[in-house]
């Protein structure tokens, strides 16, 4: 039995508290996509955590966690994740990682941003984190596989090609210091070293696993608005965000994807540059900001304010529809508590019509909210532990929205712990 938890709009959605609660039903958590570009926030017993590599089932200690094939494994963050976990007190967690996952290079840090350096002011609001970079080689075959760390002759030759057409580029594009051959492969080396004890053959066993009716959850990062197809491309992440890929990040039949639970949040938030339609400025932005998550919405990876806006429906609808949504869990409720009235972008104003339907990114680009605006509930819902009890207006809004979305809210987080959830 496979489930999927993965993002509605442009990520932090609240994904990993989701995650944590789910993985105590499962054994396997499996990240499938992405890479360290992203962060989830986790609180839970032990305390409080910011993960970017780690799945979110690592504080359950009956799961074990992938890093599949379809990861960006940058070796030293996600052995720095390990660690940090441990000394805050958690047991170590069981990682295994696909032989097949390609290791994130530290030249794809550099090159990701010497790129943002060279756009300037064009520039796509990366984190930095090397994930453009490293999917291209992926896709353009220079990429390297986490086995070829073992096979040292074919590796000190692949290293020696791949910096070749890096090192022309450092030189006559970006102007920076070369790559060194030697200094690489000893890098590959320790790499090798450090990842060798986790290192599994993830087809056969994930193979296996389901064989055996082990239930799997597969953890998305972002969400659909960043993905490379349906996203608002180019302002998207560069790899798929979407549910479907876990059958190719994690070499699972698509078949087996029974469950999709879309991470929906109360309201909006984006990094990164790119259209954004309910975006909202100034004080009204900032109180929002402030009042968001857990203690202030700002990036994970990076600490940045992220932007603000009102729940979008066009855009949560297509999100899900994308997904292949089967339940809604919808997050972050209680934050909304401080309002009076509360606006919801019902439509897009695009060229003189209204639509409904989520449009490619030229259109998208010139589309105005059109808001409708309902009541608040003015009262604080952390602590609540059944729908019933909630204040009628905020039913209201949840089932509201619930229409608009088009498919069931079936879970409802009402404060970032792991027991703030109201199950429907
Ligand atoms: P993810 O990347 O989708 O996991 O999302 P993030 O971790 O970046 O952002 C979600 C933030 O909201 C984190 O700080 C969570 O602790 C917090 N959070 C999750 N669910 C809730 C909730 O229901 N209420 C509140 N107030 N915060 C929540």
């Amino acid at each position: 039995m496979v489930k999927a938890v993965v993002g509605a709009c442009w990520g932090d959605e609240g994904k990993g508290k989701i995650t944590d609660m789910l993985a105590a039903d499962a054994d396997i958590v499996v990240r499938f996509q992405g890479g360290a570009n992203a962060g989830h926030t986790i609180v839970n017993d032990y305390g409080k955590f910011a993960l970017h590599l780690l799945p979110s089932g690592s504080f359950n200690q009956n799961v074990t966690n992938m890093i599949g094939n379809g990861v960006a494994l940058d070796i030293p963050q996600l052995i720095k994740e390990i660690e940090d976990v441990e000394a805050q007190g958690v047991p170590r967690p069981k990682i295994v990682v696909s032989e097949r996952a390609q290791v994130l290079m530290p030249y794809h840090r550099l090159f990701d941003a010497y790129e943002e350096e060279r756009l300037s002011d064009r520039q796509f609001g990366s984190t930095k984190s090397g994930i453009a970079p490293f999917f291209s080689d992926k896709f353009s075959k220079i990429g390297f596989q986490v086995w070829e760390l073992f096979e040292e002759d074919r590796l000190r030759e692949k290293i020696k090609n791949v910096i070749e057409v890096k090192n022309l580029m450092l030189e006559h594009i970006y102007h920076k210091p070369l790559i060194d051959e030697n200094e690489l492969y000893e890098t590959c080396k320790q790499y090798g070293e450090m990842i060798k004890p986790y290192v599994i053959d993830s087809v056969q066993y994930m193979h296996n696993a389901l064989k055996e009716g082990k239930t799997v959850l597969l953890e998305g990062q972002l969400g659909s608005l960043k993905d490379p197809d349906f996203g608002i491309y180019p302002m998207t992440t560069s790899s798929s965000t979407l549910a479907g890929y876990g059958s190719i990040g994690a070499c699972i039949p698509p078949y087996e994807i029974k469950e999709i639970i879309t991470v929906v949040k109360a309201y909006s938030s984006a990094v990164g540059a790119g259209a954004f339609v309910s975006e909202i400025f100034g004080s009204e932005a900032d109180e929002l900001r402030r009042r968001g998550g857990d203690g202030g919405e700002f990036g994970v990876t990076t600490g940045r304010p992220r932007r603000m806006g009102w729940f979008d429906c066009v855009a949560s609808r297509y999100g899900c529809r994308v997904q292949g949504t089967t339940a809604v869990a919808f997050t972050v409720l209680d934050v909304l508590g401080y309002l009076d009235e509360i606006p919801v972008c019902v439509g897009y104003e695009v060229d003189g019509e209204v639509t409904r339907d989520f449009p490619t990114t030229g259109r998208l680009e010139r589309a105005k909210p059109v808001y409708k605006v309902l009541p608040g509930w003015k009262t604080d819902i952390r602590g609540i532990k059944s729908y019933d009890e909630l204040p009628e207006n905020c039913r209201n809004y949840i089932e509201f929205i619930e229409k608009e979305l088009e498919v069931p809210i079936k879970i409802v987080s009402n404060g970032p712990a792991r027991n703030d959830i109201i199950m429907r």
